[in-house]
């Protein structure tokens, strides 16, 4: 018997938010995982350099998980110096969980619409399955969404089933729709708004005694 599939789950995470603590808990429970590993980046290759250093994104979602103990927090990507790609991150892990083991990357729709735009994309589905979660004004279904060559790779392998297989298959999953973003929570507390019951108590605390977004 194969071991329990585990969860991959990595963003800038600037801030966390419940949009990804929900994702990952309802994934968590629909794919049956034994833990999910939250993996901050360090610096992300797709978008500017994030506006808050690594250590502090680290230390909100440290706190946004703590008392969960299903979710692991795992630094790998803000220990590295080079940029971290999630390609070498899951090449990383295959390495130390082994061939055989179930893994998931999770994500938004947003993120996976872009995919094909990752390094070394098509290897993704060498190394994990992808769980797709449904983001509120990313509609995947539509038939332009998905570029030519993404469209194909998703015909083929995606699945309804829960696979068990190692690597390969694509979920789309529906989630709790949170209309909730990273970008929208720094601009509201930039502009001095509350964006209280966005995301953890702990971690908004973590932001004011930092003076973070401002
Ligand atoms: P930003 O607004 O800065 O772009 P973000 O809120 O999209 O940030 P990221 O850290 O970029 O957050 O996202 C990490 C992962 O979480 C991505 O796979 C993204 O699709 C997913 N995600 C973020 N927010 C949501 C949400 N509200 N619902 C579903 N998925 C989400």
């Amino acid at each position: 018997m194969s071991s329990p599939p585990i969860g991959v789950f990595g963003g800038t995470f600037d801030p966390i938010h419940y949009g990804h603590l929900r994702l990952a808990e309802e994934l968590y429970q629909t794919l049956g995982l034994s833990e999910v590993r939250i993996i901050p980046a360090g610096q992300p290759p797709h978008r500017g350099v994030p506006r808050t250093p690594a250590a502090h994104r680290l230390e909100m979602a440290r706190l946004a998980i703590a008392g969960n103990p299903h979710f692991k927090l795992d630094d790998r990507e803000v220990r590295q110096a080079r940029a971290s790609y999630t390609v070498d991150t899951l090449t990383d892990l295959r390495a130390e969980l082994g061939a055989k083991q179930p893994i998931w990357l999770l994500m938004g729709g947003d993120a996976f619409l872009g995919l094909t735009t990752w390094k070394e994309w098509r290897n993704l589905f060498e190394l994990a399955n992808i769980a797709v979660a449904h983001r509120p004004g990313y509609q995947l279904e539509q038939d332009d969404a998905l570029n030519d060559e993404l469209r194909l790779e998703f015909q083929n392998r995606q699945t309804s089933q829960i696979s068990t297989t190692a690597a390969g298959s694509i979920l789309l999953s529906p989630m709790t729709p949170l209309d909730i973003s990273a970008t929208a929570i720094r601009s509201a507390l930039q502009s001095r708004h509350s964006a209280r019951y966005l995301l953890p108590d702990p971690v908004l605390d973590y932001i004011q005694k930092n003076s973070l977004y401002l």
